[in-house]
């Protein structure tokens, strides 16, 4: 389903993507640790289309298609979601009237009927029901004045509602709380499919308590320099990221 392939990539003129290489296959959760400023919030921002990344060599494709030749908007109507896609706070901009326009034009993208506001209601219950959400944050302005547990919340929702092929998690530097995490763990778990993949970024083992991931990977120093299982979340906990280190330079 998505395909990295030798991925270098720099920022403001300095390399950060050195090499890096992935496959994630439909219905498969990826977890991708590693230490600050690994490049792991880099990574996530480039499938997604961000600007300010300057791709200088290999490919991202999706489902055959090369993603890296696409506008953001259309990556996002292929089924390619970032969660803070949409972080910004809009006061006064109330969060249903966005979603749905959020929704519309993915589905305009892609060919298909816009949803009246009937129809966005109907789906909004449902998508509700589904994570045993309730409707506050919708009557309220885009993240306005929302905790870190709202924003969650938020977020989550609007995966259910865009319902992507490929949704990249990045809960590095968010400073969540438990309860947060819990939020985003379950919400995965819920829309977890055969049809979807999840890429979930994490600095801290802990959110892979909740969220059983198929495939760990270590980002470090812009490339994956270890592939594992669960259990390879587990021995970073323990053994911190300096034994990653050793392992890919020993010292001599
Ligand atoms: P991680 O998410 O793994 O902590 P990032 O991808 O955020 O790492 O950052 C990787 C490196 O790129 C860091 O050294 C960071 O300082 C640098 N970097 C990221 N974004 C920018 C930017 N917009 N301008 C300059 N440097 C950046
Ligand atoms: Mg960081
Ligand atoms: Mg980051």
């Amino acid at each position: 389903m998505l395909k990295i392939e030798n991925l270098h990539a720099s920022v403001a003129g300095k390399e950060i993507l050195k090499g890096l290489s992935l496959e994630l296959q439909p219905g498969q959760v990826h977890a991708i640790m590693g230490p600050n400023g690994a490049g792991k919030s880099t990574l996530g921002n480039i499938i997604a289309g961000r600007e300010g990344y300057e791709v200088t060599e290999g490919s991202v494709t999706f489902n055959g298609q090369d993603l890296l030749a696409l506008e953001p908007e259309e990556r996002a109507a292929t089924g390619v979601f970032l969660a803070f896609q949409y972080p910004v706070e809009i006061p006064g901009v109330n969060n249903t009237y966005f979603l749905r326009t959020a929704l519309n034009a993915q589905r305009k993208a892609r060919g298909e009927a816009e949803l009246d506001s009937m129809q966005f209601l109907k789906l909004v219950r449902e998508k509700l029901a589904v994570l045993h959400l309730k409707d506050e944050l919708l009557h309220r302005g885009v993240n306005e004045g929302f905790s870190g547990g709202e924003k969650k919340r938020n977020e989550i929702f609007q995966l259910a509602l865009l319902e992507p092929k490929l949704a990249i998690l990045d809960e590095t530097d968010s400073g969540l709380d438990i309860d947060a995490l819990r939020t985003v763990a379950e919400g995965v778990n819920t829309l977890r499919s055969d049809g979807r993949a999840f890429l979930v970024i994490t600095h801290y083992q802990r959110l892979l308590d909740y969220i059983r991931p198929d495939v760990v990977h270590v980002l470090a120093d812009g490339r994956i320099v270890e592939t594992g299982g669960p259990e390879l979340a587990l021995q970073l906990e323990e053994h911190g990221y300096a034994w990653i280190k050793d392992r890919v330079a020993p010292e001599a």
